[in-house]
């Protein structure tokens, strides 16, 4: 049972049909004049209207990218080059994904200013800090529209608002969001969207971005002027196509969807916190994804876990990031203002609609298990410990968490 659709899907059959022919048959360059080239290029204009459709938007706006991550490039370093002359001044969250913050990280290298608004504890900002943020230098305004580790939604229609008031640009990350809830660009006040092909059943490297018409940004990838010059490189068409017709599906079925995965998840959520003694969820209850959530168990270690769970046949992620040698806990949940200790002991667990063979009553069973197993090897819920004398917040030598 695979539970971390949150970090990818699966492929759908109709989407991988329907991309075939364009690896064997229909190769041809869509930049070229003859039949070959021409239907190649009929499927990247069909694959555009079917984007443009699932998000509100007009075919011309929209342009394929080779993924989210580069999307999200593509939105901040094209508008702060642009820009950099008006102002170096950009706002965000403390708990974007990486391709977000590690691409602000590094125009701070380059003396841009980067205020980041805290998310507080139940990881939604706070619309009057963005309002005290924004300074005659802000250029841009980049806030994710849902979470990829706690599926909390942001209040993307008013922080639009606000930053069309003040004549700054704003661009949001839909990788989460988007095929679960309504993702609108008009309703959304949004001047420039992210968008993922893998989230949703299609194909990993292929991703769009969404440019209301009339922002300017610098590309950054310069060539052959595919892609309205703005994304140079002759088209990933295979990968475009079943992008196409995976968001074509995600779009007919959104509603089906949501109320299919929102009421495994509340049946979840209402197993696990009744069965476990010491459970929580992390974020808020109300505003979030319909198909993701992150629990707590107080006193476990989440490495540990995720690997009994995968014993078992289930297939989940955590925030607790105890890889080789780099003892991190999620920024995410950090940001959540969680004690490390605490933030070791998560699960995410993302739901897919084809997930329907999923025994919640089972699941939570063999969750329940598995964290009595572990608590009661852990020296936290075993004996009343001094937290720092457990777990040195660096993780030194003598801790004993790790
Ligand atoms: C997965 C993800 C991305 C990155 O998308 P890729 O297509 O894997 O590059 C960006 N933002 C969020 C919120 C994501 O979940």
């Amino acid at each position: 049972m695979y539970l971390d659709n949150s970090a990818t899907t699966q492929v759908s059959q109709e989407v991988f049909e329907e991309m075939k022919p364009y690896f064997t048959e229909v190769f041809g360059n869509p930049s070229t004049l003859y039949r070959f080239g021409r239907e190649s290029k009929k499927a990247l204009n069909q694959a555009r209207q079917r984007v443009a459709d699932a998000i509100n938007a007009k075919a011309d706006e929209i342009i394929f990218t080779g993924g989210g991550s580069e999307s999200d490039n593509l939105a901040i370093k094209g508008i702060a080059f642009k820009y950099l002359n008006q102002g170096k001044h950009i706002i965000t969250t403390e708990f974007e994904h990486p391709a977000v913050k590690e691409t602000l990280k590094f125009l701070e290298s380059l003396d841009f200013k980067v205020t980041y608004l805290p998310v507080y504890e139940n990881g939604i900002i706070k619309v009057e800090d963005l309002k005290e943020a924004i300074t005659p230098e802000t250029i841009l305004i980049t806030i994710m529209h849902g979470n990829n580790e706690i599926g909390t939604i942001q209040p993307i229609e008013e922080i639009g608002k606000i930053a069309r008031e003040k004549g700054i640009i704003f661009h949001t990350d839909a990788v989460q969001t988007f095929g679960k809830i309504e993702v609108d660009v008009e309703k959304l006040n949004v001047d420039l969207l992210s968008l993922s092909s893998h989230k949703i059943n299609g194909p990993k490297g292929v991703g769009a971005i969404y440019i209301k018409k009339g922002t300017n940004l610098v590309p950054l990838i310069h060539g052959g002027g595919q892609e309205r010059g703005i994304r140079a490189g002759t088209e990933n068409v295979a990968g475009i196509v079943g992008f196409g017709k995976a968001c074509e599906l995600a779009a007919s079925q959104l509603d089906e969807h949501y109320v299919k995965l929102s009421s495994i998840r509340d049946e979840l959520i209402e197993k696990v916190l009744s069965t476990i003694p010491e459970s929580y969820v992390n974020g808020d209850i109300e505003h979030r994804l319909p198909n993701l959530v992150n629990f707590r168990f107080k006193a476990i270690e989440g490495e540990s876990l995720v690997l009994i769970l995968d014993s078992k046949g289930y297939q989940a992620s955590t925030g607790s990031a105890c890889s080789s040698n780099k003892l991190e806990a999620s920024p995410v949940l950090t940001a959540l203002g969680l004690d490390p200790v605490d933030v070791h002991g998560s699960l995410r667990l993302s739901l897919a609609p084809e997930s329907d063979s999923f025994d919640v009553d089972e699941f939570v069973d063999t969750l329940a298990d598995a964290v009595r197993r572990l608590r009661e090897i852990s020296p936290l819920w075993n004996q009343e410990l001094d937290y720092d004398s457990v777990m040195c917040k660096k993780h030194g030598d003598d801790c004993r968490m790790c």
